[in-house]
């Protein structure tokens, strides 16, 4: 059972057990009241009676007292008795509203009327609940000799008692409910209001809204705890934050060092040209695109002349600069979409899209010359008096219909370009039935 169903609960239960406690007590003493009052009425009646009474009975008159207990008997009823009895000195009925108790020895039959006959003054029952009300009033005649005995009419009394119940019972009915509902309204503005309120953002703080906020509202302990959980998402979306914005940045560090990984496991590290994994890597990919464009490509073959001698006469390190300055001069005779690699130790190769075999020839020649051309240090002193190179010419699909067929075919054209004497270009035969 929820917290709202069970204060309702308890708060209607308690408020019932209340009211039922209450409301018994509250009857119970209006009951005491109507009793108490109807017999002082009587008592007030039957002394009223008891002075003519008095007369009548000095001067002896029975006939009158007769008539006067007959009238009586006919108002009885209205006046609330159920009898209205004199009794002599012994208790002895003589006379009342009631003619078959005339002569009747009360006094030995009803220990009230023993009571009342020894007793100088008026007497009443205790107001005990369903019990006869009986009053008595001495008649007094010269020497007290006579008593009034009135029995009230137990019926009358017990339905007025009841019909005060009942309108008791409505009226605490009414006042119960709607002090029922003000503690209900009290309660939900104070307790349940509020707590729905902080349920609600902890749930949306759970389920990854950062921004819920709590209102401090109602009970101080409510509102306490709002504030608490306030600052506890204040100080965990803070964290949060930082802690994104940490991994973002450490992200971004990945990346970049990634990035720079990967451009060191595809150049070569002592041009800076691409390397052989980068050409196995992509040369198939850019191929086949240019393939499916029907688009030529060309491929050169690169080899330096003589490079061992190179560096059998002036030492490793020599080489390795003579092919860093080899390597920019490839790189400015080119164009930025052309790609060249290192593919070997002193072995380029150089890839030229949109570009046939008659302008891959040109190209080709070019490069030749511009190295031919090039004052490299200690030139003079290779066999052929400067550092050439020889180169391999191919192209798709003149001499190929497939990648490895034109670098084999690339590979072939740079044979017969070092056996035509180096510092050479030589195109590829074309394949028989191949498109020329
Ligand atoms: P050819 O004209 O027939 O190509 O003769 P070559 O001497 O150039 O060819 P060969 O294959 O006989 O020798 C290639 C030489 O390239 C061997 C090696 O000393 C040199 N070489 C290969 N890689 C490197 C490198 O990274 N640095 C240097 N300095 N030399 C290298
Ligand atoms: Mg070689
Ligand atoms: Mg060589």
């Amino acid at each position: 059972m929820g917290l709202r169903a069970r204060l309702i609960l308890i708060v209607t239960l308690g408020l019932g057990v209340s009211l039922a406690a209450s409301l018994g007590l509250v009857l119970r003493i209006e009951e005491a009241r109507e009793r108490h009052a109807t017999s002082q009425r009587a008592a007030a009646l039957l002394s009223a009676l008891a002075p003519p009474l008095s007369v009548l009975l000095t001067q002896g008159r029975v006939a009158d007292i007769d008539n006067l207990m007959g009238d009586l008997a006919k108002r009885a009823e209205t006046l609330g008795f159920t009898s209205i009895t004199l009794v002599d000195g012994h208790g002895v009925a003589v006379a009342g509203t009631n003619d078959r108790e005339f002569g009747a020895d009360l006094a030995r039959l009803d220990p009230f009327v023993a009571r009342a006959i020894a007793t100088p003054r008026a007497l009443q029952d205790p107001p005990l609940p369903r019990w006869p009300l009986r009053v008595s009033v001495p008649v007094q005649a010269g020497v007290r000799w006579a008593t009034l005995i009135g029995t009230l009419d137990q019926d009358r009394i017990q339905r007025s008692v009841m019909e005060r119940r009942w309108r008791l019972v409505v009226s605490a009915l009414m006042v119960s409910s709607l002090g029922l509902l003000v503690l209900l309204a009290l309660l939900s503005v104070e307790v349940l209001w509020p707590l729905d309120n902080i349920i609600g953002t902890a749930r949306r703080l759970a389920g990854g809204d950062w921004r819920a906020r709590a209102h401090p509202r109602g009970a101080a302990e409510l509102q306490e705890l709002a504030r608490t959980v306030n600052e506890a998402a204040h100080a965990l979306s803070g964290t949060k934050e930082a802690l994104e914005a940490e991994v973002a940045r450490r992200t971004e560090e990945l990346q970049r060092a990634n990035e720079r990984l990967e451009k060191v496991a595809l150049t070569d590290p002592l041009t800076g040209l691409f390397n052989r994994r980068y050409l196995d890597q992509t040369l198939a990919l850019e191929i086949t695109r240019q393939r499916r464009a029907g688009r030529p490509f060309s491929v050169l073959m690169l080899d330096l002349d003589n490079f061992k001698h190179y560096n059998d006469t002036h030492g490793h390190p020599r080489g390795d600069e003579l092919l860093r300055r080899l390597a920019r001069i490839l790189t400015d005779c080119l164009r930025g979409s052309d790609v060249v690699a290192r593919v070997g130790g002193e072995e380029f190769l150089v890839l030229l899209f949109d570009t046939d075999a008659d302008a891959a020839l040109v190209t080709a020649e070019k490069l030749r010359a511009a190295v031919a051309d090039h004052a490299f240090p200690f030139g003079e002193e290779q066999p052929l008096g400067r550092i050439t190179i020889s180169i391999g010419v191919a192209a798709w699909p003149v001499h190929g219909d497939h990648v490895d067929h034109v670098l084999e075919a690339a590979d072939q054209a740079l044979y017969a370009s070092k056996a035509g004497g180096r510092n050479r270009v030589s195109v590829a035969l074309a394949t028989p039935g191949a498109p020329s």
